[in-house]
């Protein structure tokens, strides 16, 4: 059984012209699978449904149709919320996700102190900096950035801290919504590598989002290709990327330079 399996699944959203309502499907008839340990790329050009399918696999948007489980649990389902444990976001802009009043050391540990206060577990102050520590120097940083607030990091730091914050409860997958799309390309590319070293060492699965096809070639195993709202083309990395059969993946090849 795959790890993730997205069936049919489909959003429309509801545009108002005058006294119509006019449907606007967004992603259309999707199916796609993720085993353990693996990375999916999706990519395609801005506005083709990436996004929002990574929010619906994350149980963030609902669905218009079709059916999506991970690890053999519905998203979306009464056990959704033990699901959130197990997957967690990294997105686009560094900043957004970190409260600017929160010190680095509470916002990497803030999904442990929800975690635990809903086990009526324990949290103690020594305990959790400990945890802070130990997740920062897992994304190549260290105890220094503690006390820090997050606008006295650059970009990639900010994501390292972004990185750190979605390991806190050990999840065993991630999706990454354009990660690294927001920073400089030499950042961009630590940060790729940090990925990597991480999934390795972790086990971690990975939907990797980009629209950069070099990108996702360099850390999927498989890619899929979205062009409004649909799936036109999926394959193995180095296969799809040496052979791509749509001329939309020619094109977005053809796009963006090597790295
Ligand atoms: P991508 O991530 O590939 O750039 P998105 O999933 O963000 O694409 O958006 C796909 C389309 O859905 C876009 O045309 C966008 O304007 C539209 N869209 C996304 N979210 C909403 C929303 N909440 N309401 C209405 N339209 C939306
Ligand atoms: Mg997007």
């Amino acid at each position: 059984m795959p790890f993730v399996e997205v069936t049919s699944v489909s959003k429309s959203y509801w545009r108002r012209t005058g006294l119509r309502r006019v449907e606007m499907p967004v992603v259309r008839d999707v199916s796609l699978t993720l085993d353990r340990g693996e990375t999916l790329g999706l990519v395609g050009e801005s506005g083709s449904g990436k996004s929002t399918l990574a929010r619906m696999i994350l149980g963030l948007v609902a669905p218009t149709g079709g059916s999506i489980r991970v690890a053999g649990v519905e998203v979306g389902g009464p056990s959704t919320e033990a699901l959130r444990r197990q997957m967690q976001p990294v997105f686009q802009d560094p900043a957004a996700a970190l409260d600017p009043r929160m010190r680095v050391v509470d916002l990497v540990t803030e999904p442990l102190v929800i975690h635990r206060r809903s086990l009526q577990a324990s949290t103690s102050r020594a305990a959790l900096r400990r945890a802070a520590g130990e997740l920062l120097r897992s994304v190549g940083m260290d105890e220094s950035a503690l006390d820090r607030y997050p606008h006295q990091f650059s970009g990639g730091q900010k994501q390292r801290i972004n990185i750190a914050r979605a390991l806190a409860l050990r999840p065993a997958f991630l999706v990454l919504d354009e990660p690294v799309s927001a920073l400089d390309v030499s950042v961009g590319a630590q940060v790729i590598n940090l990925l990597r070293a991480l999934q390795r060492d972790l086990g971690l699965t990975y939907l990797f989002i980009s629209h950069s096809m070099p990108l996702v070639r360099y850390l999927s195993t498989r890619i899929a290709v979205m062009q409004q709202g649909r799936i036109v083309e999926t394959g193995a990395a180095e296969q799809l990327c040496a052979a791509p059969r749509q001329s939309y993946t020619r094109q977005l090849i053809a796009a963006t330079p090597e790295l």
